[in-house]
């Protein structure tokens, strides 16, 4: 049986040959997950060759087994975003963020990827004392950016939507949504094969030699290419030093119930994603076949967890005390590449090498388009890449060796703060 409900439910690709001997081509994509595919089909659209190397196979990381719920923004709001680097430069932050979701839709009816789309994201609030701060937030971004798929929630509304007591009041964005991510990931697969990509699967990027013609060895062969794109996220390790003390791998765990049929309507009334204001959010959504997605859950692994079951139970019993001993015919857990300041870590890391990484846990509109905007900067237009290039992402505290239990402090202490 697939380990994941993705993978049980998406069309495989056909099969894919791994890297033997030695290549040459305009652009060399490390990674194929929603980066690396959204950088491929925008450079193979644009006409340049383009080779991607996966080490293990097309959206085995993050991208094939996440929440698939549609951000429209960053990880950081447009109020932190204009206090922080003022109101231009947080403008231009959230133009990204839409034409993330624009490139999007694009592509899916360019290419006609059928990915379960659904439109709309409700933000439930755990605490009375957070909903102040929703409502505002709608606000602001109806007066500020003239956004107006934005609507408050009051308690009862949101009693309306999601059948729990937990929550206070919140905010829906009609523009989010959520979506299947590894028929996404597949679907970008095809379509720059289509365009001409080449992609190798099991083929590891073991080293980047620095040169005017760039050079990626694998164990097998290696690809000469004028340009280098590192698309490995969280499961690159020390390919990229510089990446490796700035993006931590935490462990995310999801399970997905049985079909529920009507039973659903005791739960969630409409089909929209969810994420709630917790530090540890607990996301969840209905599957089109009438399963009960939810992800959430304490875990501070840098690995794959053991029962992932087991912890995403616990926390779904907060929001559905009756679903506490409901079995999962799915369980799992994905890594997500979390940044300390929760930025992507966007670079130019030589003249010729560009990355993007550390979403955060809000990649599925955004990875995709920092592909697409690494394709546009190689095309010479580096205003969007420089812009995402701009936002802070120190190193952890501690490196590689200590960053990893003095991030689980800070995350225990924030967790606590879940619960007063
Ligand atoms: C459980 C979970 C839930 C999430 N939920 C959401 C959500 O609901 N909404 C949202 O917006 N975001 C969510 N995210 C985050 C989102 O999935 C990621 O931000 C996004 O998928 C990152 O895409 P990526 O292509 O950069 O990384 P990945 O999908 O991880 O792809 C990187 C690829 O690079 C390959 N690779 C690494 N190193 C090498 C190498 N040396 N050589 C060759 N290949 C290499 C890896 O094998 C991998 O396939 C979630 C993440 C997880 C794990």
């Amino acid at each position: 049986m697939a380990e994941t409900y993705y993978e049980a439910t998406a069309k495989p690709l056909k099969k894919l040959s791994s890297l033997k001997g030695k290549k040459r081509t305009d652009v060399c994509v490390i990674g194929a997950g929603f980066t690396g595919l959204g950088a491929a089909l925008a450079l193979a659209e644009r006409g340049y060759s383009v080779i991607v190397l996966e080490q293990n196979e097309v959206g085995s990381g993050a991208s094939g087994r996440n929440g698939g719920q549609i951000h429209r923004g960053l990880r950081r709001d447009q109020m932190e975003l204009e206090k922080r680097f003022g109101r231009s430069e947080a403008y231009l932050l959230w133009e990204i963020a839409q034409d993330s979701v624009k490139r999007l839709d694009k592509v899916l009816k360019k290419y006609k990827i059928d990915v379960e789309r659904h439109d709309g994201h409700i933000f439930p609030d755990h605490r009375a004392r957070y909903v102040a701060d929703s409502h505002a937030y709608v606000d602001h971004l109806k007066n500020r950016y003239a956004y107006d798929l934005a609507e408050k929630l009051d308690r009862e509304e949101v009693r309306a939507l999601i059948k729990s007591d937990d929550y206070h009041g919140g905010w829906i964005d009609r523009g989010g949504g959520h979506l299947h991510p590894l028929k996404y990931a597949r679907g970008l697969a095809r379509a720059a094969v289509k365009n001409g990509a080449e992609i190798f699967e099991h083929t590891k990027a073991l080293r980047i030699d620095n040169g005017k013609k760039a050079k990626v060895v694998t164990e097998n062969g290696e690809v000469t290419a004028d340009w280098v794109l590192v698309a490995g996220d969280a499961l690159m390790h020390d390919l990229v030093p510089m990446a490796d003390v700035r993006i931590l791998p935490i462990a995310s765990t999801i399970g997905v119930t049985k079909p529920l049929g009507k039973k659903m309507k005791k739960y969630l009334t409409s089909d929209m994603a969810v994420a709630d204001s917790r530090f540890v959010v607990n996301y969840y959504k209905p599957m089109d076949d009438g399963r009960l997605f939810f992800g959430g859950g304490e875990s501070y692994s840098n690995v794959h967890v053991d029962d992932p079951g087991s912890l995403v139970r616990k926390a779904m019993a907060q929001i559905f005390p009756d679903l506490k001993d409901v079995e999962f015919d799915y369980a799992w857990s994905g890594i997500v590449g979390i940044t300390p300041t929760r930025f992507p870590l966007i670079r130019r890391l030589a003249p010729n090498v560009l990355m993007a990484a550390g979403y955060s846990g809000q990649g599925v509109s955004l990875a995709p388009f920092a592909g697409y905007i690494m394709a546009e900067a190689i095309s010479g237009t580096f205003e969007r890449f420089d812009c995402l290039a701009r936002l802070p992402v120190p190193s952890f505290p501690g490196g590689t060796a200590l960053r990893h239990p003095l991030m689980i402090l800070a995350m225990l202490w924030y967790a606590l703060r879940d619960r007063i």
